[in-house]
């Protein structure tokens, strides 16, 4: 079943509240999505945000590989020899992690179509899975207010934006802690906004004052990987890796020196699916468990991300609220509190019209 035609269009969402952490405040997105198309008409979808400040790429950027080096690479391919297109998208040029992510989701949903499978059912996992939710930076009474609010949306986990301002993190989450039942799990992001020995300082103190932390994900800059060993090794909190991870081979480099505890895994990083498999995988072999995230994505790409996580036993965390941020409201999963169902039906469960 030969694939013959790749369409890109770009989709302008708004978020309902502002979204901030220690690198950015986003206010809305862009969402790029493709459809890939076979010869007997059948399609998949997929889609990717730039996220200039983590993977450098821009909708112009998206849009050129996927139109360019993406589609002459798997154009005239037959989906039937499905892993090695998508090897082929991986390999058609250096980085563009984002556009080849959509590439991947594309061929991902529409293989699964064809095999008329739910994707979860594909990948080897059933399709329930419970997210977090975030708590954008902000004033310690604002942050606590925003908690509270989650709590009673239904989370039990709540992810805490933190880093923008050191001097206010220990308030912040001491404000948090004093309107949340203690049952609720918090987990930090700093997004690298600490110095190593900042993180080491403000993490000790939080374990002293006994704040419940269960795990702090990029405490330091993105390339500082000894500061993140350094923090690693000095702290009783499991440390997590997001920014510092992008492909296969920072995953071998971060399990294999153990320079942190725990990885956060993005298809926007590390380029759909099939990286994220390995990813997982790696960090498996070694011991070392991982999360699921997402950038301020649209549904399409965090179903994606979803489909990929209930099929692989070695991702033990769950940080995929971005559709909740939109206007727009969920497609292809329904949240209830933190609880994700995927729908039952072949693919991602996402429709688009086809004239693109
Ligand atoms: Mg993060």
């Amino acid at each position: 079943m030969i694939i013959r035609e790749l369409y890109v269009k770009q989709r302008h969402l708004p978020l309902r509240v502002p979204f901030k952490t220690a690198l950015r405040t986003a206010v809305d997105i862009e969402s790029l999505e493709v459809m890939i198309e076979l010869e007997n008409g059948l399609t998949g979808i997929g889609a990717a945000v730039p996220t200039w400040v983590i993977t450098g790429d821009s909708s112009e950027s998206i849009k050129a590989a996927l139109l360019g080096p993406i589609r002459s690479a798997i154009i005239d391919e037959d989906i039937t020899n499905f892993k090695k297109v998508l090897k082929k998208v991986q390999r058609c040029c250096i980085g563009n992690t984002s556009a080849k992510a959509a590439a991947d989701i594309a061929l991902h949903d529409l293989y699964a179509r064809l095999l008329q499978l739910p994707l979860y059912a594909l990948l080897g996992g059933k399709g329930t899975i419970e997210t977090d939710m975030t708590v954008g930076v902000d004033d310690p009474d604002v942050m606590a207010a925003n908690a509270e609010k989650s709590v009673k949306d239904g989370f039990k986990v709540l992810k805490i934006k933190v880093g923008n301002d050191p001097t206010l993190d220990i308030a912040r989450i001491q404000a948090i802690r004093e309107r949340i039942p203690a049952t609720i799990k918090i987990r930090l992001d700093a997004n690298q906004g600490w110095t190593p020995k900042e993180a080491v300082r403000l993490i000790r103190e939080m374990e002293n004052l006994e704040l419940g932390i269960e795990l702090v994900e990029q405490p330091v800059h993105a390339r500082d990987l000894e500061g993140l060993k350094f923090v690693t090794d000095r702290v009783n909190t499991p440390i997590m890796a997001d920014e510092s991870l992008f492909s296969a081979s920072d995953a071998l480099m971060l399990v294999y020196g153990r320079y942190v505890d725990l990885l956060n895994i993005k298809l926007m990083k590390c380029g759909g699916i099939d990286e994220a498999i390995k990813l997982a995988s790696i960090a498996e072999a070694n011991g070392i468990a991982c999360m699921i995230g997402s950038m301020m994505e649209s549904s399409l790409s965090v179903a994606a991300a979803a489909h990929f996580a209930a099929g692989h036993p070695n991702i033990k965390f769950y940080d995929l609220d971005a559709p909740l941020w939109l206007v727009e409201e969920p497609e292809g999963m329904l949240y209830n509190g933190g609880n994700i169902q995927l729908v039952d039906v072949p693919g991602l469960g996402i429709t688009r019209e086809k004239e693109w």
